[in-house]
């Protein structure tokens, strides 16, 4: 693995057996991620966007061994230097690796136990990972937690005061002083925002990218708001059932889309201004298809306004375009997809 690469994941693929019948035979297999590869820079943000069932969470889960892999790698470098395969550790020696690698979760609701004080709730992974950390008296935790609470934006005093007493936006904060207590080298942040106010979002998004740029921590967003990772990712990775379409720098994707999914998930970003609403031309219509019975040919021929018979039966290659840049469609070189680009 490169010096400075913190996750390259490649091939990784999940697929569900499905069995039915009185004798539960196998009758199927749902395939929510296949064949996908991308690496992660230490301190770098890359986004996986798409709509719900693309296979994002899947990915998130398997990696993190919530699923076993059915095949693929995905080679992590720990704090201390070694490289390690995140899909084939024994269970025994990717526990103490679990402190590196810590999620957000989506709804800051239901993530933070009721029944603790928030000093417990951050508290708990210095207490787990005391030695470690070099955090051994419980002076040192509540100092610790002090500081946490003021780097998310929060006073000191939150630390007595259980969650009920927090808007939706102070709960996420406080998630992510409890993420952040662990010093993880990866943090997988999982709609981080999509439960909260509009009104708030920006700030919490803001206050991921200033924690990992600060801390260097790599970090995987998944969303299906493409709109979300616009200003906080160095790179966006699009899914759609299960593989990734295209892989680009956050930017480009949005100024130059390279494929037909991404220029559409584009278009339906909503836009105030009629003259940018009117120059769109690719409408997503139909729903995403079952993962279980995947079309042929390319995954997005049913809703794909460009399809052409060579797209119903030929899964096209992820090919790369310039360094950087990935698009996974017969016909990226004729297309001018320009048109669905936000200003
Ligand atoms: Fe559309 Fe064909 Fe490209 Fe798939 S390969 S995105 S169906 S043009």
């Amino acid at each position: 693995m490169r010096p400075g690469i913190l996750l390259d994941v490649r091939n990784l693929t999940k697929h569900f057996p499905v069995r039915a019948g009185p004798f539960q035979r196998p009758s199927g297999k749902v395939q929510a991620v296949t064949g996908v590869s991308f690496h992660l820079s230490e301190g770098e943000s890359l986004s996986l966007v798409g709509e719900s069932g693309c296979g994002k969470t899947t990915l998130a889960r398997t990696l993190l061994r919530g699923y076993e892999a059915t095949a693929g790698s995905a080679w992590f470098r720990t704090g201390e230097g070694e490289v390690v395969d995140l899909l084939t550790l024994s269970r025994r020696r990717l526990k103490p690796l679990r402190r590196q690698m810590q999620m957000v979760f989506q709804d800051p609701y239901s993530s933070l136990n009721p029944r603790m004080t928030v000093q417990q709730i951050i508290g708990e992974p210095l207490r787990i990972h005391g030695e470690e950390l070099g955090i051994a008296t419980r002076e040192a935790r509540r100092e610790r937690v002090r500081e946490l609470l003021l780097q998310v934006g929060l006073r000191p005093e939150a630390a007595r005061c259980y969650p009920h007493a927090f808007s939706g936006g102070e709960r996420q904060r406080i998630g992510i002083a409890r993420t952040l207590a662990a010093r993880p080298r990866l943090v997988v942040a999982d709609e981080p925002v999509s439960a909260l106010d509009v009104s708030v979002q920006a700030q919490i998004l803001n206050l991921l990218l200033e924690l990992q740029q600060r801390h260097r921590i790599g970090t995987l967003l998944l969303t299906h708001n493409l709109m979300v990772v616009r200003h906080v990712s160095d790179r966006v990775a699009v899914m759609y059932l299960g593989r990734i379409m295209e892989t680009a720098p956050a930017e480009t994707l949005f100024t130059s889309p390279g494929h037909p999914y991404t220029a559409a998930l584009l278009d339906a970003i909503p836009r105030p201004d009629p003259r940018v609403r009117n120059r769109s031309r690719i409408k997503l219509s139909g729903e995403v298809p079952s993962p279980r019975n995947p079309p042929s040919g390319c995954p997005f021929h049913p809703r794909c306004v460009h399809a052409r018979d060579r797209c119903r039966t030929e899964l096209p290659e992820l090919e790369h375009i310039v360094p950087g840049r990935q698009v996974r469609c017969h016909l990226w070189r004729e297309l001018d997809l320009k048109g669905a680009a936000t200003d």
